[in-house]
């Protein structure tokens, strides 16, 4: 098996791009190809045998997140009739797969213990928390969609409709949750109990225990245990996962692993000038973006200031013409009644009185 264009990227951020950059580290592990993860780390299980297609963890996960509402509401179950996948509003979908009885699938990020997408971001917007949860800090972010790209799950989107500061979104794995004690909102609301959230040691030997006790009911397979060196997200089907529309084909090696002998032998050079120009390229573009922005805002507000400026003299000239033709009206008057004055003098006074 090759390695792909997305697991390509995702290496050369890793391990060209970081170090070249003066990043420490990329991503927790990234630079570590023995990091065994966070002992304690949260995960969730996704049982999908029991999941029923009711869409509460989408709704859920709408509601926690504060996301836009959606076109057709919650409860309208036609949408499952669609292949559906996340995008920049919607942290998750369910999927119904066509079988003799329907089988549904939940996705989302699944939250990799050492994310590929963490090692191809260089400015380290992405990052592996200890609790488990790979979080996004729109700060650091400079818009290039590497993470996009070297993502084997095809999970981060953007915010393409945004004209100013875009960001890349995906689930959050409900982060402030989890520090707060709470589970994520779509393991909370699901109904079925096809979610359930614990550490990662904890939920792997429960699921183990389930394939033990109904071999019958569930392939002798935890998705996410070795997926990409491994996942926060763990699933258990009764089908073979490729049969659910599940990527069987990624190996259990993590991104940084996978770059650890063939590209330790390439010249730094070679793999980090094209992604560095690349790189440069997109944070000069996104920087040229938001000068115009605020350029066209700075001419905008000048122009308006000027109008009023202008307004402002107009309106004081007015005033003086004004006055200026007040007072020149009030001195020909005066002088008119001077005039009229002595050239008619008071009744009984002659002029030669004068
Ligand atoms: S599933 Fe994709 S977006 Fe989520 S942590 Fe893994 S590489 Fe990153
Ligand atoms: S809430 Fe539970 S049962 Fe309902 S669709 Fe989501 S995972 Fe499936």
């Amino acid at each position: 098996m090759g390695i792909s264009r997305r697991k390509f990227i995702g290496c050369l951020g890793a391990l060209a791009l970081g170090p070249a950059m003066g990043i420490p580290g990329t991503a927790q592990g990234a630079s570590n190809k023995e990091f065994a993860g966070w002992p304690d780390s949260q995960s969730v299980l996704h049982d999908i045998t029991k999941c029923i297609g009711c869409r509460k963890c989408e709704s859920a996960c709408h509601r926690v997140n504060h996301l836009p509402d959606p076109e057709t509401s919650f409860e309208d179950l036609q949408v499952l009739d669609q292949k559906r996948r996340t995008d920049a509003d919607v942290f998750t979908v369910v999927n119904r797969v066509d079988n003799s009885l329907p089988v549904f699938v939940k996705t989302q990020c699944n939250h990799c213990l050492e994310p590929a997408c963490a090692s191809a971001c260089f400015v380290k917007a992405l990052k592996k928390t200890p609790e488990g949860a790979v979080v996004y800090n729109e700060k650091l972010c400079v818009g290039c969609r590497y993470c996009m790209v070297a993502c084997p799950f095809n999970i981060p989107a953007y915010e393409y409709h945004k004209a100013l500061a875009p960001r890349v979104t995906k689930c959050t794995m409900c982060h402030p949750r989890i520090l707060e004690g709470k589970r994520p909102g779509c393991v909370e609301d699901c109904p079925a109990g096809a979610l359930i959230s614990g550490t990662r040691d904890e939920l792997l030997a429960y699921a183990w225990d389930r394939i033990r006790t109904y071999p019958e009911r569930y392939v002798s397979h935890v998705y996410g245990e070795h997926e990409m060196g491994g996942t926060s997200w763990l699933y258990l089907s009764g089908l073979h996962f490729s049969q659910v529309g599940m990527r069987e084909d990624l190996g259990t090696k993590s991104a940084p692993e996978l770059t650890a002998g063939p590209l330790s032998a390439v010249p730094i050079v070679v793999g980090l000038w094209p992604v560095l120009l690349t790189g440069v390229y997109a944070i000069s573009k996104r920087k040229e973006k938001i000068a115009e922005l605020e350029k066209q805002a700075a001419v905008t507000e000048a122009v308006d200031q000027s109008k009023k400026e202008a307004q402002a003299r107009m309106e004081t000239l007015r005033k003086k013409w004004d006055q200026e033709k007040q007072s020149a009206i009030n001195f020909e008057v005066k002088k008119a009644l001077e005039d009229a004055a002595a050239k008619d003098p008071e009744p009984g006074q002659s002029k030669e009185d004068e």
